[in-house]
This record gives structure tokens, sequence and C-alpha cells, in this order.
């Protein structure tokens, strides 16, 4: 599928899927605009030198930070490096995340932003300076208390660092100021792993209601950075059977389960699952296509599509990326029965830890990994405990109920405030 055009899906899929919670909740048209609109979506071109072969050449790169909404609190979302998005997309991820936030019942808004950048182009000096540029422009718009930052695609816990940096400059040492620091610098125990263990703990509570015990599930996982790696870890734990991993490369299988701390160390060895021990190798198409009980699609958007939702194998889809699924295929897979816990209940760990570590820098007080886990556990058990009983009760699928819960939550903040 092409970039440009699975940009263009995203806003489509995200529209689709508002209008389908905005009519069931009979909304008239100008709550649908007040809910819709970006507050403010800020462009920016970040210019910095680069030495290539023996001179120096001026690259501009776009920016981006997309504010959506911030009836319920700060506006609250992460930063992505890559080198295919743009403003609609930023709009579109803006938008999920004040769903998210809602949906989770945390005191933030919804917001994305980023650069349009491969960040394995620059070294990680060039990196810096780029992000720190890019946080000086950010600046007015930024806050403890107005807009919060946090890793996403392509950004990791050192460029969040590096923001705290360019930001304490002028503000004092501020680490409220985003969340998804290294844990050296005020980040809150166990953020790294928050997003793929609270998708693991939400498809534990899935198996719980399927007639096999969860070393007999068989689980594919699309994706082995962050989320897909720490999914699989959290899995595994569980004594999940994981039969197949993949990253850009491709996908490695066994029937019989993946050792996925051996996959981890591969990884961190060689770079890529390729070559992975006791594994045979599959592309990334005929990974999804898989006979498998569940599916979680950890990497890019749209993955899931036209194309291939008439192939999907898997009874029960899991979202751990941001808006997987497109519109179409999500329909084609509901007719079909198969169940699909949606991207904004299934990977709202990381959000929500995030969450807990601004509490924790407000409060200049840190928790115990322990008490950080336990938290996250509960509460997104909780949230999807109500997500299913609104589903049964209104007699509609996940997604639906999860959008209709979160848009409630905004709308009724929005009626509150007065706008
Ligand atoms: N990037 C993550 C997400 O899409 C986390 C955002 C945050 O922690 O603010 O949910």
């Amino acid at each position: 599928m092409q970039t440009k055009s699975r940009n263009c899906i995203c806003q489509d899929t995200q529209r689709h899927f508002l209008r389908r919670a905005f009519d069931s909740l009979e909304l008239e048209d100008a709550q649908r605009e007040l809910l819709i609109s970006s507050f403010r979506e800020t462009r920016f071109s970040i210019h910095i030198m680069l030495r290539r072969n023996g001179g120096d050449i001026l690259r501009t790169f776009q920016g981006y930070r997309v504010q959506h909404n911030h009836a319920r609190g700060p506006f609250k979302g992460g930063l992505r490096y890559h080198p295919e998005i743009n403003q609609g997309e930023i709009r579109a991820l803006a938008q999920l995340m004040t769903w998210k936030t809602a949906l989770i019942d945390i005191p933030f808004g919804g917001a994305k932003g980023g650069i349009a950048i491969d960040p394995a182009e620059l070294d990680s000096w060039e990196l810096e300076v780029l992000t720190k540029r890019f946080a000086q422009k950010m600046e007015p718009l930024l806050g403890v208390h107005q807009d919060i930052p946090a890793p996403d695609m392509g950004t990791n816990a050192q460029v969040m660092a590096w923001i705290l940096e360019e930001y304490s400059k002028t503000h004092g040492y501020t680490p409220g100021i985003v969340t998804g620091k290294p844990v050296e610098l005020s980040g809150s125990q166990g953020r790294e792993e928050a997003t793929g263990y609270g998708v693991a703990c939400i498809t534990r509570k899935v198996v719980s209601g399927m007639p096999l015990p969860i070393k007999d599930v068989r689980v594919v996982i699309q994706g082995f950075g962050n989320v897909g790696s720490h999914t699989a870890r959290g899995l595994s734990k569980m004594g999940a059977r994981i039969i197949a991993l993949s990253d850009l490369k491709g996908a490695v299988y066994s029937e019989a389960g993946i050792d996925v701390e051996a996959a981890v160390s591969h990884v961190a060895q060689t770079g890529w699952l390729q070559g992975l021990d006791a594994t045979e190798q599959l592309s990334n198409d005929e990974l999804l296509e898989l006979p498998c009980d569940i599916l979680i699609p950890a990497a890019l958007e749209a993955v899931i599509n036209c194309d291939n939702a008439g192939s999907i194998k898997a009874k029960v889809i899991v979202e751990a990326a941001n808006m997987p699924t497109t519109h179409q295929a999500d329909t084609q897979l509901r007719e079909r029965g198969v169940m699909i816990v949606p991207d904004i209940l299934a990977n709202a760990g990381g959000v929500l830890t995030s969450y807990y570590e601004w509490v924790q820098n407000l409060q200049e007080f840190p928790w115990e990994y322990e008490s950080v886990m336990r938290r996250l556990e509960q509460r997104m058990l909780r949230v999807y405990g109500e997500v299913s009983h609104y589903a049964d009760e209104n007699q509609i699928d996940m997604r639906t109920a999860a959008y209709e819960i979160a848009i409630g939550r905004v709308s009724r903040a929005i009626q509150l405030r007065g706008f």
C-alpha cells in the first residue's frame, strides 16, 4: 500500500469510526463540529547543517504539533519521527489521543506531533541538535499544565531527555514537561514497558473468556519495536504461546512457540529477528494471514486493510498499534464475527503510565515499580470491563462502545466549561 494513500486511509478511517459513534449517540452537527476540530495546528521548519561527504549541507525538516482538544486537561500525546508523516496523519493521531485519555479517564486532552525524518539518517549528535531546535520551536506551546509530549514511533526516552534539557534552560528543571523520560531524570519506573504490558494484560483478559488455557492459545504479533517486544515478553511470562513475530525485514514462525527472551537477545546482537534459532522464515503478509487465535498488530497503521481482511484467520485482534485496521477491514471482520479490541483501549497503558509519571513529577515523589505496574494493570482491566459491559448492553462492537464512552466524557467537559 502506498504511503500517501496510507495517510489518507487513516484519516478516512478515523472519520468513519467517529461518524459511527456520533450517529449512534445522535449528536447534532454543532456538537460534532466542536468535538472534531483541532484547537491548534502548528507546523515548523527546522533547519540543520549536516556534514556529508566532506562538505556541509543545509537540510530543512518539517515539524508538527497538533493540539486537538483540552476540555478535560492539558494536551497530551507523543512525538513521532518518521519520514512519511504529514499534518493530516498527525491530526488524526491527535484526535485519537483525545479519545484515548478520555476513555481511560485521565485528566488530559489529546495532541500529537513529530518530525518528517528517518531518524536512522542522523547520528546521535545531529539528532540531539535537531530535537533541541524542535523543542525551541515548540516551547511556547508546551507547559506542565498546557501540553506534555511523550515518545512515539521513532522517538524514545533519550529524545525526551533532550526536550527536558532544552525546556529547562528557560524554565528551570521541569521534569513534568515530558513523560517517557529516562528514570535517572525523574522518569517513571515501568514506563518503557507500559504499553506492551498493558496490551498483554488485556489479551490475557480476553483469553480468560476462551475455552482454552493460555498455553494453548496461539498468538501472532506483528512488530517487534518497543510495543511489540514488551507485549511478547509480557504474554510469554503469562504462559502464552507466541507462534510468530515480525520486524521490518520479515517474520519468524514456530508452531511449538517462540522463545521470546531468545528473540530479544538475538535482536540485540544482530539487529533483526531473521535467523532466530528454531524458527522458519515468513513474510510480513504471510504472518498476518496465519491461522491463530489472537493477532496483535503492533507496528504501523492500516496494515489490516481491504487487501488482506478476507484472509485473516484470527478470532480476536488486539490493536497494540494506533489505527492498524482500516474501517472497511473493520466492517468485514466484524461481519465475520472477529472480535476487535480497539487501539484506544488496548494500547492505552502507555499514556496511562505517562499520567502516573506526570503525577510523580508534580508530587516530586517517585513510586516503586510494583506500585506503577499494579495500578496500570488494575486500571486497564477496569476500563476493559466498562467497555465490554457497555458494548453488551447496547449490542454494539467494542470500538463503537469505547468511542461512545470517550466522546460522552469529552462532550460533557466541553458543555460544563462552555466554549
Ligand atoms: N505515544 C503513545 C500513544 O500513542 C503515548 C503518548 C503519551 O504517553 O503521551 O499513546
